[in-house]
């Protein structure tokens, strides 16, 4: 259990699994900037998004010194590292590295940026960081450094959610500030028979290169930029009046209260 400290307290977490090369990583570039507190889970829950283990027990043990593993899901980790493992709010939610890009779509997809996400919702500022299959984790390293000094520096009370993607052969000591784009995959269904001779399926295919409009994530890091994409809880489209004429109903305003 982490002790009280001066230094800001950062919570590590991730989706590839404790024991993934991104997370001590980043454990290492944490503990330059505070006292830090690794909590992920016992094994690879890449693509579980949001999801919070409510109907079933949660172990949670030390996998080496000063990093807990939890058999859940990267959601699950943030729950109870931030109200059980840490005595106070971290200061910040790092999540990652995550082996593999997380642009668009993704970030509905993402353990990794589930984990972060929830960090923002405990109060927390949260990055989710996630890098090209070729790049290497000392490259990433700078910018998330960059992304780090710039959270810390922020005032607590408005918690923010950040989305770094950092490409092979990065150019540039700065991220690229960019919106969401349109990941591309192709997309499968794959049937195949068990010895039973009975179907099973494997889904999800694998990325297609696709360069994106101008200003996103997919379109920054296809030209070897850092991508980093400012991410709110509030999806509401921007459409509410429209809406609101096609159903014929009272507008908000119309029912509102008036004092
Ligand atoms: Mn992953």
């Amino acid at each position: 259990m982490a002790a009280g400290s001066d230094r800001p307290l950062i919570l590590v977490t991730n989706d590839d699994g404790v024991h993934a090369p991104g997370i001590k990583a980043l454990a290492e570039i944490a503990a330059e900037y505070g006292e830090v507190v690794v909590c992920a889970p016992s094994q690879d829950k890449s693509g579980v998004a949001h999801s919070i283990s409510l109907h079933e027990a949660l172990r949670v043990f030390e996998a080496r010194a000063g990093a807990w593993a939890v058999t859940g899901t990267p959601v699950d980790c943030v729950y109870v590292g931030a109200l059980h493992l840490c005595d106070r709010t971290p200061a910040l939610v790092l999540s990652g590295i995550n082996h593999g890009y997380n642009l668009g779509s993704d970030v509905y997809y993402s353990g990794t940026v589930g984990a972060a996400r929830e960090g923002q919702l405990r109060g927390s500022h949260a990055l989710a960081v996630s890098h090209d299959r070729e790049a290497n984790l000392a490259d990433v390293a700078p910018f998330v450094r960059v992304v780090v000094e710039q959270l810390l520096g922020l005032q607590a009370g408005m918690p923010v959610l950040l989305n770094l993607n950092v490409p092979a052969n990065v150019q540039g000591d700065r991220p690229v500030v960019t919106r969401l784009g349109q990941r591309v995959y192709r997309d499968l269904v794959d049937e195949r028979r068990d010895l039973q001779g009975r179907p099973y399926f494997w889904i999800g295919g694998p990325p297609e290169k696709a360069d994106g409009q101008e200003g996103t994530d997919v379109w920054a890091t296809r030209r070897g930029f850092a991508s980093l994409t400012p991410l709110t809880l509030d999806c509401t489209a921007p459409t509410l009046d429209a809406w609101t004429q096609r159903i014929g109903g009272p507008s908000y305003a119309d029912v509102g209260d008036d004092d």
